[in-house]
């Protein structure tokens, strides 16, 4: 499973890096290796919470091959769907809604909430932009 995660930052990292093609194909593999992860039968003995998941990133990245996952300061969530329509702004390390967002630049996130889309009710990503909702 630590390659399985190892292979998802790797998968994140070239997304995180926004390019030109294949953007598509990484998501539906970062996708699939979530839900990889998310059902492997090692999660039936222990389960599978926050602290699980971040346990098993850092040992993702401090395992041989490993490597560190590319700072993202904000995520942009996408709605299900053939129009896959933003729908939350996320900080980077919010843990909500990852398998369908996408990294963002400042920017991108900005302009998001300028254009009525919502901030996560977690993370706070528009006060973290200061960008508050009157
Ligand atoms: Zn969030």
């Amino acid at each position: 499973m630590i390659k399985l995660k190892q292979q998802q930052i790797r998968t994140f990292n070239r997304l995180a890096l926004r390019p030109a093609t294949g953007t598509a194909e990484l998501r539906s593999e970062l996708t699939r290796l979530f839900c990889l992860i998310g059902s492997h039968p090692h999660w039936r003995c222990e389960p599978l919470t926050g602290r699980a998941r971040s346990d098993l990133h850092h040992q993702a990245v401090a395992a041989p091959g490993g490597e560190p996952e590319l700072e993202v300061e904000w995520r942009i969530q996408y709605g299900i769907g053939a129009v896959r329509r933003p729908v939350m702004v996320h900080t980077g390390g919010c843990s909500m809604g990852m398998a369908r967002s996408r990294p963002a630049s400042r920017e991108q996130a900005v302009q998001a909430l300028t254009q009525g889309v919502e901030a996560c009710a977690i993370c706070r990503a528009d006060s973290g932009l200061g960008v508050l909702e009157a």
